[in-house]
């Protein structure tokens, strides 16, 4: 039966594949993973599975309660697709500002002025929209499931706005433009040696570790050869 249950999410979460040359703010957060994705599509695990359902639940609700309540034709619970200089992008929502919802299952937050740091992939992805959206404010929205407070993990959330002006947004817009003719490009040339990394933590149960050899460009990641 768990097997069944588990088949039976991965059929409901499974989305259509994308289009070799159509590339989402969230292609260009993990450029690699990205082009992999496209030329050698790999199925979900079980594990992502289960990730994706905890996130995608918690994202439709709190998109549900903050979100305009108006019936969408498309039946999406964030707000909506947008292209913008043809890149695509989804906030989760528009308040009127771009907001980033994530959920976190970290126990502890980060120290005063050190949130930037921690933060800093959840920023990226926002910078992004607020750049595409023209819009020098941004909101990001933490829903820490279990916040260590004293003996106790307790759910918490946090709310951050986040600002950038218009010459941060301009280079922000110039960046993400190179990054996405760069995916193009590497998805003919098939020589990915180019690309970006994504952060080391992500590398260890990553589907195409051996065909993207890490440690060529980080010899710090020396110890995934031979795990690959
Ligand atoms: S091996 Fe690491 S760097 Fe390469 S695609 Fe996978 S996660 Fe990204």
């Amino acid at each position: 039966m768990e097997r069944k249950i588990l088949d039976k999410i991965k059929e409901g979460l499974a989305r259509a594949p994308r289009s070799v040359d159509k590339w989402h703010v969230s292609d260009l957060l993990y450029p690699r993973k990205a082009y992999f994705g496209r030329i050698d599509p790999q199925p979900m695990t079980d594990r992502q599975a289960l990730y994706f359902l905890a996130g995608r639940a918690h994202h439709g609700i709190l998109e549900y309660c903050l979100g305009p309540k108006k019936e969408k034709e498309d039946g999406r619970a964030d707000s909506g697709e947008f292209q913008r200089h043809g890149i695509y992008y989804s906030p989760d929502l528009r308040m009127p500002y771009p907001w980033e919802i994530k959920s976190t299952r970290s126990q502890y937050e980060p120290k005063k002025g050190q949130e930037a740091e921690r933060y800093k992939d959840y920023l990226r992805q926002l910078h992004m929209y607020q750049a595409f959206d023209e819009q020098d404010n941004g909101g990001l929205l933490l829903f820490y499931l279990g916040l260590k407070q004293g003996r106790r993990y307790l759910p918490e959330i946090r709310f951050y706005k986040v600002q950038l002006d218009k010459k941060e947004r301009a280079k922000i817009v110039k960046d993400s433009k190179k990054l996405a003719a760069d995916l193009s490009n590497v998805v003919k040339t098939k020589d990915h040696s180019g690309l970006p990394l994504c952060p080391s933590y992500q590398c260890g149960d990553c589907p195409w570790l051996k065909k993207c050899e890490p440690w060529k460009q980080d010899p710090k990641r020396k110890d995934l050869q031979e795990a690959a």
